[in-house]
C-alpha cells in the first residue's frame, strides 16, 4: 500500500471518529451550531471517500473504452462534493431559521462542548501529521488536505466559543447565528471546489504563465521548423493535453520531421509533467505567420 493511500485511509478513519464525537455532542446539547459542525464533518468524510475512489479510478491507464484515460473521474468527485455541500448548507440554514424563530435552551451544554472539543483536538493532531508528512514527502496534495482540515478546526473552535458565549450570556440567538455562519463557510468552500472542476469539465486551457513557457519551449526546441500554430491545451484532472501544428520544410523526410517532434515532445514533458503531446506536421505553404516563430 502506498504511503499516500495509507494517509488517505487514515484521514477517513479519523474523520469517522470525529464525526461520531460531533454527533454525540449535538445529541447531548440539541445545539443547531453543533449540528452544523457535525454536518460539516459528515461532508468531509463523504468527500474523502469519494476522492479516494476517484483518484484510484483516475489513475487507471487508458483502455479500449476510454482511449483518453480516466482523468476526469476526479472532477466527478468534486462535483459530488459540491452537491453534498449545498445540501448540507440548506439543511443547516433551515434548522438555523427554526432556531431563530423558536429559541430553546441547550441541554447538557458543557459536556457537549467538551466532547466537541475532544473532536477538535483529534483533528488538530491529524492536521499536524498530514502537513508534516506532506512536507517530508513533497506532496502538495497532502499539505493542502492538512490545511483544509485546519480550516475545519478553526470553524469548529469558533462554533464552540459561540455556543459557550450563548450559554454564559443566555443569548439563545447566538446558537442559530453560529450555525448560519458555518453554512455560509461550507458554501464558500463548495463554490471554490465546483468552480475548479467546472473549468476542468469545460476543457479550460493552461494558465497564462504555463502557456507562455510552452510557447517558449516550442520556439527554442523546434529548430529546423519554421513555425508552430493553432496551439491548443487542456487539463483534465491531473492530465494535460497539448496539441499544435508544426510547419517544416516540405522536402525533409518523415523521419527527420518525426525526430523534430520527438525532441519538442520530450522538452514539453519535462516542462509539464506527464503531458500528452500531439503534433500535426505541415509543409511551408501551410504557414500562417501568426503563430509561434521558431528561433
Ligand atoms: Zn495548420
Ligand atoms: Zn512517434
Amino acid at each position: 500500500m502506498s504511503h499516500t493511500l495509507k494517509l488517505a485511509i487514515g484521514t477517513i478513519l479519523l474523520s469517522l471518529v470525529v464525526l461520531g464525537l460531533k454527533l454525540v455532542a449535538w445529541q447531548m446539547t440539541g445545539s443547531v451550531a453543533l449540528m452544523s459542525d457535525a454536518l460539516e464533518s459528515f461532508v468531509n468524510v463523504a468527500t474523502a471517500i469519494a476522492a479516494l475512489v476517484a483518484i484510484r479510478v483516475a489513475a487507471r491507464p487508458a483502455d479500449a473504452n476510454h482511449p483518453y484515460g480516466h482523468h476526469k473521474a476526479e472532477l466527478f468527485s468534486a462535483i459530488l462534493e459540491g452537491v453534498m455541500i449545498i445540501l448540507a448548507a440548506i439543511l443547516i440554514l433551515r434548522d438555523a431559521w427554526h432556531g431563530f424563530q423558536t429559541a430553546h435552551p441547550l441541554m447538557a451544554p458543557l459536556q457537549g462542548l467538551l466532547v466537541n472539543g475532544a473532536a477538535s483536538v483529534l483533528n488538530t493532531l491529524w492536521c499536524w501529521v498530514l502537513i508534516h508528512q506532506g512536507r517530508r514527502h513533497r506532496s502538495p496534495a497532502l499539505v493542502a488536505d492538512g490545511k483544509h482540515l485546519l480550516l475545519d478546526v478553526v470553524s469548529s473552535v469558533c462554533v464552540t466559543f459561540g455556543v459557550l458565549i450563548a450559554i454564559v450570556t443566555g443569548w439563545s440567538w447566538l446558537d442559530p447565528a453560529m450555525a448560519a455562519l458555518v453554512a455560509l463557510n461550507i458554501l464558500w468552500g463548495g463554490w471554490k471546489v465546483m468552480q475548479h472542476s467546472m473549468s476542468g469539465l469545460l476543457d479550460e486551457s493552461l494558465d497564462d504563465a504555463t502557456l507562455a513557457k510552452v510557447r517558449g519551449v516550442i520556439a527554442t526546441e523546434a529548430s529546423g521548423a519554421f513555425e508552430a500554430h493553432d496551439l491548443r491545451t487542456r487539463a483534465a484532472g491531473s492530465a494535460t493535453f497539448i496539441e499544435f501544428h508544426l510547419v517544416v520544410p516540405g522536402a525533409i523526410t518523415v523521419t527527420d520531421a518525426h525526430a523534430m517532434c520527438d525532441r519538442i515532445e520530450a522538452a514539453l514533458k519535462k516542462l509539464v509533467k506527464g503531458c500528452v503531446v500531439t503534433i500535426h506536421v505541415e509543409p511551408e505553404d501551410k504557414a500562417k505567420h501568426s503563430g509561434i516563430i521558431v528561433l
